[in-house]
C-alpha cells in the first residue's frame, strides 16, 4: 500500500487557528485535504479566507477555552458540519512571565488552564465520541521545547508543557488500542505573537537565533508538514511520541 498524506474526506479541529502555529496548522491539514472546524475566542476570518481562497473548506467555532464549559459543544458543532470528527488539534495556549520568586497564582491557573485543563477535557470529548462509533482518529498536543527543558521566568508554562508531554504518552497508552493515536509536536522557536516579548529583547534574541542550528527562527508554515504527517495514515503506527520541529535546538 503506498504511503499516504492526503486527508481528503477527513475533518480537523485546531484550537487556536486565528493567528500563528494554530493557523498554519489549520492552513496546512486544508492544503492535505482536511475540512477545518477553526476554533478560538477570536474571529478566525483570515484563516477561513486563507482556506477558501486554496480551495479548501473551513468553519468557524467561537469557544474561549479558559474553562472546560465549550468542550463538548465544539464537538458537537463540529458533527452538526459534516458529521464527522477525525483529528484534533490541541494548538490554544497563554504563556505568562515572571521571575518564579514573583509569581502569582493567576499566572499559574490561568496557564494551566488553557494549556494542560481544557486540553484534557477537549481529548476526553473527541475520544469518548470516537470510542462510541468504533472509529480510530488522531490527536496532536502542541507541546513545546519547556516540555524537555526548564526555562527562565515561565514556571507555569513549564509545567503545562512538560505535563501535557506526560499527558500525550498516558493517553497514548490508553488509547493505542482504540485506534487512537495520540502525540505532540514541540515546537521550537517560532515567530509568532508567543515570542514576541523575546523577539523584542536584543540580549535574549541573539542567545536563541545564535543556539539554533538552522540560524533562523522557525516561521509557522515550517510546523505544517509535522502536522499532516502526524494527521495521516503514514503515522499510523506512532504513538506518544513527542516531535521537536526545532530546526536543530536540542541536538545543540
Ligand atoms: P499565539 O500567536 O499567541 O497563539 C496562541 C493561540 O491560542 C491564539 O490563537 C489564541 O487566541 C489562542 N488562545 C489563547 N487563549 C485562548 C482561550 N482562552 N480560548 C481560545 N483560544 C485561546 O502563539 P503561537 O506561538 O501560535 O502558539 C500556539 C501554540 O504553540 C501554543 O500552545 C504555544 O504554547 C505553542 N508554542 C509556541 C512556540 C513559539 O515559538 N511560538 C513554541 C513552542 C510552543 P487569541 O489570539 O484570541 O488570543
Amino acid at each position: 500500500m503506498a504511503v499516504s498524506f492526503d486527508l481528503t474526506g477527513k475533518t480537523a479541529i485546531v484550537t487556536g487557528a486565528n493567528t500563528g502555529l494554530g493557523q498554519a496548522v489549520a492552513v496546512a491539514l486544508a492544503g492535505a485535504g482536511a475540512d477545518v472546524a477553526l476554533v478560538g475566542r477570536s474571529s478566525m476570518a483570515e484563516t477561513e479566507a486563507a482556506i477558501s481562497a486554496a480551495g479548501g473548506r473551513a468553519k468557524s467555532i467561537q469557544a474561549d477555552l479558559a474553562t472546560i464549559k465549550p468542550v463538548d459543544r465544539v464537538i458537537k458543532e463540529t458533527l452538526d458540519w459534516t458529521g464527522r470528527t477525525d483529528i484534533l488539534v490541541n494548538n490554544a495556549g497563554i504563556i505568562r512571565r515572571a521571575d518564579a520568586i514573583d509569581f502569582t497564582e493567576a499566572d499559574w491557573d490561568a496557564v494551566m488552564d488553557v494549556n494542560l485543563k481544557t486540553v484534557f477535557f477537549l481529548c476526553q470529548a473527541f475520544a469518548r465520541h470516537l470510542i462510541a462509533e468504533g472509529k480510530g482518529g488522531k490527536i496532536i498536543n502542541i507541546a513545546s521545547l519547556l516540555s524537555f527543558q526548564g526555562g527562565i521566568r515561565i514556571p507555569s508554562y513549564t509545567a503545562s508543557k512538560s505535563g501535557l508531554a506526560g499527558l500525550t504518552r498516558l493517553l497514548a497508552c490508553e488509547w493505542a488500542s482504540k485506534g487512537i493515536n495520540v502525540n505532540a509536536i514541540a515546537p521550537g522557536y517560532f515567530s509568532t505573537n508567543n515570542t514576541e516579548a523575546l523577539r523584542n529583547d536584543p540580549d535574549r534574541n541573539a542567545a536563541i537565533l545564535g543556539r539554533i542550528p538552522a540560524g533562523h527562527w522557525g516561521q509557522p508554515e515550517e510546523l505544517g508538514g509535522a502536522a499532516v504527517f502526524l494527521a495521516a495514515t503514514a503515522s499510523d503506527y506512532i504513538h506518544g511520541i513527542v516531535l521537536p520541529v526545532d530546526g536543530g535546538w536540542l541536538a545543540r
